[in-house]
């Protein structure tokens, strides 16, 4: 059983030898939730803040919170005590102790030996863009759930982490983007004359841009949006921008767009450019499910622009929507400066990691089940369609359709 110790923190000194936890203890706490300091590159958020930890707590699960994991985000270690969270000092501590791991993105390979086999681990993985670590994940016998494929059914709403993140994204590309502007973006009739909205285009009108589409026009710009689905234009007018009409619709499966043939893609690219040239801001969001981001403005393209133009590509880390975005680097290219935005979410990290939070919060209402156990993930479509490793074998359709991951 467990032996009830209290894990403290002691000026940053955590002595967890002293508090061992017998095999039995799942007994009584079945449901020991960890929460880690994120790794990857310029991460401030984190996966659960102390709210969402607190009703968990009174739902009788444990929190393990790796000390300092939430200080990026302005969650202090004193907030997560408060909540009824355990402090502990490093992450092997967390992971080798708890068994539902919760995460923003996904576990470091190097670290799979010390997770306890079975432990279930919920992230954002991105099994076809790592599909190496997901083998992995499967030998280290985790069950792992990956939140960005679940439906965008109105069930999975509340779960739905690429809408609340993407959200934010797209708010955040608009800031970066009049932030980096040597231009105004509203209107201003003043005794020193009359200054012109800067003209904003959007390329790609989900959620991310539907989002940037809104702060740019609250900013005063006179914004334009394209998408390669016809739906997105309603959406795109009801927030007061134009809508470019390109002459085909390329909605494919589930709502989305489908990648666009070469003829499509040319008459793509021809609509555009004049509308690319005439900006003062691009904001590109454009994404494909499962795929690389398509590439939708040329270097030529960009060479056209007007100098003192700035291309926000917030699809840097699925490739960039523009040729010449680097991945995290702001580059200037004869005057026009095209920002490779990786993670925008992470810089409104406390928003963005109370939006995160609540979507977990809302999947662990149908992972964990009334008696506080795991629920079977074929007991639930939704668990079935975000898990990628149980039982130690890869269970995500595509890769195994490959032969591979067994
Ligand atoms: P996404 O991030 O995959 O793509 C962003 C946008 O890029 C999409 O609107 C897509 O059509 C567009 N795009 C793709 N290729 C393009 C190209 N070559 N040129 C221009 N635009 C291109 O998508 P998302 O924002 O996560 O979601 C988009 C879809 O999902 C929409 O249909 C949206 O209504 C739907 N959705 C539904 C729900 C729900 O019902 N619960 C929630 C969120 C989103």
């Amino acid at each position: 059983m467990f032996s009830g110790s209290i894990y403290f923190i002691n000026k940053g000194t955590i002595d967890i030898n002293e508090h061992q936890y017998s095999e039995n203890r799942s007994v009584n706490l079945p449901i020991s939730i960890g929460i880690v300091k994120e790794t990857s590159d310029n991460e401030n958020r984190v996966a659960l803040v102390p709210d969402d930890a607190k009703k968990l707590v009174a739902k009788k699960m444990e929190v393990l919170v790796q000390s300092g994991a939430g200080s990026s985000a302005g969650f202090l270690d004193a907030e997560y005590v408060s909540a009824g969270c355990k402090i502990l000092g490093e992450s092997k501590d967390v992971i080798s102790i708890a068994n539902l791991i919760i995460m923003l993105g996904r576990p470091d390979a190097q670290d799979l030996s010390k997770f306890k086999p079975k432990s279930t681990v919920v992230g954002q993985i991105y099994p076809l863009r790592f599909q190496t670590l997901v083998r992995d994940l499967a030998r280290a016998d985790l069950t792992v759930y990956s939140l960005e494929l679940l439906p965008r059914t109105t069930r999975a709403q509340s779960m739905d982490v690429l809408s609340s993140q993407s959200a934010v994204a797209g708010y955040r590309a608009a800031i970066i983007g009049a932030y980096n502007s040597p231009r105004l973006m509203p209107m201003l009739t003043t005794a020193a004359g009359t200054v012109k909205p800067a003209n904003v285009l959007v390329i790609g009108a989900g959620v991310a841009g539907l989002m940037a589409i809104a702060t740019a026009k609250r900013l005063g710009a006179l914004v334009t949006a394209y998408d390669v689905r016809k739906a997105a234009g309603n959406d795109v007018r009801s927030l007061g921008a134009k809508f470019l009409e390109v002459g085909f619709n390329a909605e494919g499966a589930g709502g989305y767009a489908r990648e666009l043939t070469e003829d499509e893609k040319n008459k793509e690219k021809e609509m555009l450019e004049t509308a690319i040239i005439s900006s003062d801001l691009l904001i590109t969001t454009a994404g494909v499910p499962g795929k690389k981001a398509p590439m939708i403005v040329s270097a030529e393209t960009i060479s056209k622009m007007k100098v003192g133009s700035v291309i926000v590509d917030i699809m840097a880390e699925s490739g960039g929507n523009c040729e010449l975005t680097q991945r995290g680097k702001i580059i200037d290219h004869n005057g026009v400066k095209i920002i490779g935005s990786i993670n925008p979410q992470s810089e409104v990290p406390i928003n963005s990691s109370q939006m995160y939070s609540r979507n977990v919060s809302s999947f662990l209402s149908i992972l964990v089940g009334q008696d506080g156990n795991f629920v079977e993930p074929e007991k639930d479509e939704l668990l079935a369609a975000c898990m990628i490793c149980n039982g130690g074998k890869v269970t995500f359709p595509p890769m195994v359709n490959e032969g591979e991951g067994k």
